[in-house]
């Protein structure tokens, strides 16, 4: 979208002004690595994460509720569901269900980028379409972020990690081997050290 230098429209449900929680993380003031200041009511905090709990239990009433912006309504349509969790999912695919998501995500990208806005709009909204909204079928073949390495990164880490156990206990057992072999070869060198030195007098 920056390469396109494209103005998304107020319309469009994943304009920065539509995002909830937006206000909420302008009044978050990171003054040191451990000291966060709420913006309101100028409170310090040790952690983010208390900031946040602090704007949920004082600051509720700031939030924006008033047009039902949260983007975690648009999950469905936007696959968030496939970055939180990468374990594949083996519930079957719900045909009605990805119908539902597929028009959501028809429906954000004519809203986010009209076709009838110029050249960069429709190419955007063709890029958002193959991106997001073609891998809404129960066909199986087109998977969310088609450029995405992480699945097969940590198929990759399984592997090596299977290798790894295998490996180990045939290593300890070489090492078991090796050692009991040193061991029989001394002791068949005191063996015959001890019946040499007991002929040696006669
Ligand atoms: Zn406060």
């Amino acid at each position: 979208m920056e390469k396109e230098r494209y103005q998304l429209s107020t319309n469009c449900r994943l304009h920065h002004e539509n995002n909830l929680y937006r206000d909420q993380e302008q009044h978050k003031i990171h003054t040191d690595i451990n000291e966060w200041k709420c913006g309101y009511c100028r409170k310090r905090f040790y952690e983010e994460k208390y900031l946040d709990k602090h704007f949920d239990n004082r600051h509720y009433d700031m939030l924006n509720t008033s047009h039902g912006r949260c983007l975690a309504d648009l999950c469905g349509a936007l696959h968030c569901d496939y970055v939180m969790d990468s374990t594949p999912k083996k519930s079957k695919c719900n045909p009605a269900a990805a119908a539902r998501n597929g028009h959501l995500c028809e429906s954000l990208a004519d809203t986010c980028f009209p076709v009838n806005q110029g050249p960069s709009a429709s190419r955007l909204h063709e890029f958002f379409l193959r991106q997001f909204c073609d891998a809404h079928t129960c066909s199986g073949s087109r998977k969310p972020f088609s450029r995405g390495r992480r699945k097969r990164r940590s198929a990759f880490y399984i592997v090596i990690s299977i290798l790894v156990l295998l490996l180990l206990p045939l290593f300890y057992i070489f090492i078991y081997l090796y050692q009991r072999g040193i061991r029989s070869g001394t002791q068949d060198l005191k063996r015959i050290s001890r019946t040499t030195r007991k002929k040696k007098p006669s």
